[in-house]
């Protein structure tokens, strides 16, 4: 083994690290962990230290780490067949194997799995689409794409456009002319004092009005959104607000885009949050939990309808110019079959339903009279925690004194990880789905601990 001194000697000189301060980084100001193993819940670095990955690596690795059967499964796919194409109609047992086990768990309606490698070349791939299917229905103007303010759909150029947070649109001349931007369902933040969750509900629902009312409904082909807020601030949407924002699209013939690349495939303790919600929608993105990040893959989810307006172009322009290399990558495909078999298996999804209530629960129990919790809030395995200045009248920190890292940071000194979410003071948790309600009781009581210690 390297000696550590060495290894971060080289970690500094050439690798660029992703959403990461480079100067702080090169400064040394940030630790530097290299990550050697895990089991379960649990990751361990090159010191031998354990931790709690209270965020399942990036909300992630849902069935936990160190799992033999997917592994298993990869290598023996990589021994068989590590590669081939997917193009022209070729396929690989685990690559038709795995789009019919999406398919036999996706909502009815859905027709066909398109595989990319990451949720951000699934949500390129389902703008790519969206624009073909209203060429073929000659609706060449129908094109503009809805997003919601602190929505996130991934990092290029045009999910990082999508995604409404100011990180990633600040000096990258980000949002492309295509993406306008409409209210976040984020009641604790956006709705006013006095203002019930139903009233903020049609607050944005006449937001989403006022916009396409303003663009020209005949210019927007799309809206796009995850069923509940993830990199944004891990935020449910009020009671009520999908199936309002749903009777507004289909009013004006505007396709829906379901981003469940956090919340598909059980994080919010059913399969998908589509069906949590009764949201019907025409794309829906896949990837993380797909194959529990064992192997890159995406997919986008294609309804019927868009399904056979995609066949009639075909049949009028020739083979759909779209593809990647690695589509459907077999050591992928591999990884994703095993990984739902074994949340059917052990029930996974039914466990992060119920210790994720518990989690949320025991959460907001134990920070009940914290004067700077202003808001604990939660769904499946998926809880936040908001702190305030102070919280009557929900006065907030200011960004700059990076409360939220400072609770973070302390957290992962006591050997348990959260996330500090990118704007606001809110720190998040998204373990993996095996968490046992004692590894629950752990998160809560250091999370307390931490904010104790910084406030
Ligand atoms: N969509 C959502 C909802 C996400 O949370 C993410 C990543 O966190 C993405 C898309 C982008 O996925 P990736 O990082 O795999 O490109």
């Amino acid at each position: 083994m390297l000696k550590n001194d060495l290894l971060e000697q080289w970690d500094r000189e050439t690798f660029f690290h992703p959403s990461t301060h480079l100067a702080e980084f090169a400064r040394g100001n940030l630790a530097q962990r290299v990550i050697t193993g895990g089991s379960g819940c649990h990751i361990v670095d090159r010191d031998g230290n354990r931790h709690l990955d209270a965020f399942a690596g990036l909300y992630c690795v849902n069935v936990g780490y160190g799992r033999a059967e997917i592994a298993e499964a990869i290598a023996e796919q990589a021994r068989e067949l590590a590669y081939y194409h997917a193009y022209v109609g070729h396929g690989t047992e685990a690559s038709i194997t795995l789009s019919k086990m999406i398919l036999d768990r996706a909502p009815d309606h859905m027709s066909k799995v398109y595989f990319g490698l990451s949720g951000s070349d699934a949500n390129e791939t389902n703008i790519k689409l969206i624009w073909y299917y209203n060429n073929i229905l000659g609706r060449p103007d129908k094109k503009k794409i809805i997003s919601r303010w602190r929505g996130y759909h991934g990092s290029g150029l045009m999910t990082g456009s999508l995604t409404g947070l100011e990180l990633f649109h600040k000096k990258f001349d980000l949002p492309l002319g295509q993406v306008v931007h409409t209210e976040a369902p984020y009641y604790f933040r956006r709705a006013d004092l006095n203002q019930s969750e139903a009233e903020f509900v049609q607050h944005c629902v006449a937001s989403l009005e006022a916009l396409i009312e303003e663009e020209g409904a005949d210019t927007i082909a799309a809206f796009i959104g995850e069923p509940v807020l993830g990199t944004g601030g891990i935020v449910p949407p009020p009671a009520g607000y999908w199936p309002a924002i749903q009777a507004v699209l289909d009013k004006h013939d505007i396709l829906l885009i379901a981003d469940e690349v956090v919340t598909g495939f059980g994080r919010l303790g059913s399969m998908f949050g589509s069906g949590h919600y009764g949201i019907k929608p025409d794309l829906i993105t896949i990837a993380k939990g797909l194959t529990s990040a064992y192997a890159p893959l995406s997919g986008s989810i294609v309804s019927d309808r868009m399904w056979r307006v995609l066949e009639q172009g075909t049949d009028e322009n020739g083979p759909i110019g779209h593809g990647w290399t690695y589509s459907a990558h077999p050591i992928g495909a591999a990884a994703g079959v095993a990984n739902l078999k074994l949340l059917d298996a052990l029930d996974l999804i039914s466990n992060a339903g119920a210790v994720g209530q518990y989690l949320t629960a025991q959460m907001a129990d134990s920070l009940a009279d914290h004067p700077h919790v202003g808001e604990v809030r939660g769904e499946g395995m998926l809880c936040a925690v908001e702190l305030v200045r102070e919280r009557e009248g929900r006065v907030f920190f200011d960004a700059s004194e990076k409360i939220g890292p400072q609770v973070a940071a302390a957290m992962a000194e006591s050997g348990v990880i959260a996330r500090a979410m990118p704007q606001g003071d809110i720190i998040g948790f998204a373990p993996p789905f095996c968490l046992s309600q004692k590894e629950a009781d752990e998160i809560v009581g250091k999370t307390r601990q931490a904010i104790e210690r910084v406030l």
